[in-house]
């Protein structure tokens, strides 16, 4: 016997139709059966059955890149460009990536080689990601300003307040299913919180259509080592979100909202 469909599934099954660019329906017998047996009734049933084309897909890879040159190599849009900054390190990996780290700022390595994470605070970092099974190349990574400050101090308000719409920007064209923000700065930036990293991390947060898994900086890692215990935990976390299915990870809320 064939199932019979229940309204909340029936629901369910329209919005995914909706999502997947399926805008109407049709009472035609022809759609009853398969099309794509007889070749020719299906091209028939396409001749008269108008079917709206899905909405283009993202390209992220060239988003991404088209977003690199606005910043530009040599961008002045905040006080760091003056104050001893060499490159402006933009973010690195896979486009298209399901997982996405959202550091604060670039170091002394970070400044010099223009790629985020890659001094001491980076290779604990990718540690992080191949305990996980994954590899830096599978991930995407950014901070929230992309230019160092002196001495590493923190970024100020207003640098983040400059920066942080190309980061909103990146995390949109990438649409990862799980951003894991590593320390206060990713945390409270993407969050638009003051709360302190301790009680955000354990927490699962809805954040433009991703979860959010706030977390210790690596950084912090490397000075306090016995909390890499916790960061094993939210890491644990990060693998079971990822490997949810993609439709029950996506929210359709754009507002942070803490589920746990
Ligand atoms: N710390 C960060 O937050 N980002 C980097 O890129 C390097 C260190």
């Amino acid at each position: 016997m064939v199932p019979i469909m229940d309204s909340q599934n029936l629901k369910e099954h329209l919005r995914l139709a909706a999502e997947l660019g399926i805008l109407g329906t049709s009472r035609d017998a022809v759609w009853r059966r398969r099309p794509g047996a007889d070749p020719v009734e299906a091209r028939q049933a396409a001749a008269v059955i108008p079917v709206s084309p899905a909405p283009p897909a993202i390209d992220a890879s060239a988003g991404l890149a088209a977003l690199r040159e606005e910043i530009g190599p040599a961008c002045s849009r905040c006080k760091l460009h003056g104050l001893g900054r060499s490159k402006v390190v933009f973010g690195v990996g896979n486009p298209n990536a399901d997982l996405m780290f959202v550091g604060e700022a670039p170091g002394a390595d970070e400044d010099e080689q223009g790629v985020p994470f890659v001094g001491r605070a980076g290779q604990l970092l990718t540690k992080i990601i191949e305990a996980i099974g994954l590899t830096r190349d599978a991930v995407y990574i950014a901070n929230v300003i992309k230019c160092r400050p002196p001495q590493n101090r923190n970024p100020e308000p207003d640098e983040v307040a400059t920066c942080e719409p190309y980061l909103f920007c990146q995390i949109d064209l990438i649409q990862p299913r799980v951003i894991v923000a590593l320390g206060k700065f990713g945390a409270q930036t993407l969050l638009k919180t003051l709360d302190p990293i301790s009680r955000l991390r354990g927490r699962v947060f809805e954040y433009r259509g991703a979860k959010l898994v706030p977390t210790f900086h690596p950084a912090y890692l490397l000075r306090s080592p016995a909390s890499k215990r916790e960061v094993w935990e939210d890491m644990k976390l990060v693998k079971r979100l990822l490997a949810d299915p993609p439709c029950s990870s996506r929210s359709p809320s754009p507002f942070p909202r803490s589920t746990s």
